[in-house]
């Protein structure tokens, strides 16, 4: 059926028009109505909302989720929607800007990392808030996703991580060819994975660049982040893979109520701090998490364990548990 849908979102009462072959989420999104999500690619399971009206549907090949909830990244609307989502603000937000931005710094931490810089034009009208992400549009069309990892408000400049993976195509450029004057096409803000009210201590999870959307954060709300109490458990490989201990050790020292526990999977044969998997760590020190709150960043695989063994094992709200997941574009 053809035609514009209205969706309401529960209990508040925002609303929005669905044109039919539009995702409930792109509707939202130009709307300025900030649904939660993250990949944008029915991976990682953020976007998902209970539904207590109407109909949607999926393309072919997507399964459903299994209890009757809307995967609105995926979902088109059949009829008038309504969704259960109390913590989306009423009013429009953000919105959502595309523009050219010129590569103004590249630095290399680690030989697997690439610290990229990017000016975008003040006219454009970009802005984020802290934990946010932004795609670059490839020349084909397709994209890739980065966190900004520097406070908003830079007039117009944001710092990407990115992570070189083998045989990765934009990755790989940002590490080996990229360089300073360089223009890409971005579009962004995107995301939900902005630090909620509450006051309860942190546990801040990331997995290599995962880091980056902390490092915003980290950087934006420092002195209520130390107040609340608020551990650092980053995971890598090697001691390599942890690109930027140093600012973490210097926040530490201005803010002592900010720690960093760094964790090894694969440490070499001197490596005296902890090792295994960082989610594990977290339970060895926390292994009650009922009044914690949780920010998890980086590998899909690594945030899934950890969602599900801290809520099944540590006692933690499973709404208290926010992440983003990096999954890579599927093929
Ligand atoms: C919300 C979000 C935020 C993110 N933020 C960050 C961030 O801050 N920092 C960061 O580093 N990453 C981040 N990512 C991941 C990032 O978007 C990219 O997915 C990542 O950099 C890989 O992109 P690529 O073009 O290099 O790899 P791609 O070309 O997309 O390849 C991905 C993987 O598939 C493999 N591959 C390529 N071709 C094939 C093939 N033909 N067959 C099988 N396998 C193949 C590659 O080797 C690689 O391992 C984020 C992702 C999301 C969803």
């Amino acid at each position: 059926m053809q035609g514009l849908f209205p969706i309401r979102v529960a209990p508040h009462g925002a609303s929005f028009e669905c044109a039919s072959g539009q995702t409930v989420l792109a509707a939202a999104i130009s709307a300025g109505i900030w649904l939660p999500h993250s990949c944008k690619a029915g991976t990682c399971g953020s976007c998902e909302l209970p539904m207590a009206a109407g109909a949607v549907g999926y393309a072919p090949g997507v399964i459903p989720p299994a209890d009757g909830r809307c995967r609105t990244c995926q979902a088109f609307a059949l009829q008038a929607v309504e969704l259960v989502a109390p913590d989306v603000p009423r009013e429009p937000g953000q919105r959502v800007v595309t523009a050219a931005g010129r590569v103004i710094g590249i630095h290399k931490p680690s030989p697997d990392v690439a610290i990229v810089t990017v000016q975008l034009p003040a006219a454009s009208g970009f802005s984020f808030r802290p934990g946010q992400y932004a795609d670059v549009i490839l020349r084909d069309g397709s994209r890739r996703s980065y966190s900004m990892a520097n406070r908003p408000g830079e007039s117009g400049v944001i710092e990407w991580h990115i992570r070189r993976m083998e045989g990765g195509r934009f990755s790989t450029h940002a590490c080996e060819r990229l360089k300073e004057r360089d223009v890409l096409r971005i579009q962004g803000p995107y995301g939900s994975f902005v630090l909620h009210e509450g006051t309860g201590p942190l546990v801040l999870l990331a997995s290599g660049t995962g880091y980056a959307p902390i490092a915003s954060l980290l950087h934006s709300h420092l002195p209520e982040m130390a107040a609340r109490g608020a551990v650092l458990y980053w995971g890598g490989r090697k001691w390599s893979d942890l690109y930027a201990v140093d600012s973490v050790h210097a926040w530490q020292q201005r803010f002592p109520g900010v720690r960093l526990v760094p964790v090894l999977s694969e440490p070499d044969a001197g490596w005296s701090g902890r090792s295994g998997l960082v989610h594990q760590a977290v339970l060895q020190d926390l292994p009650d998490l009922s009044g914690h709150e949780v920010y998890a960043c980086g590998n899909p695989l690594m945030i899934d364990a950890a969602r599900q063994a801290f809520v099944s094992q540590a006692g933690l709200a499973a709404q208290r548990f926010h992440a983003d997941a990096f999954v890579t574009t599927p093929r």
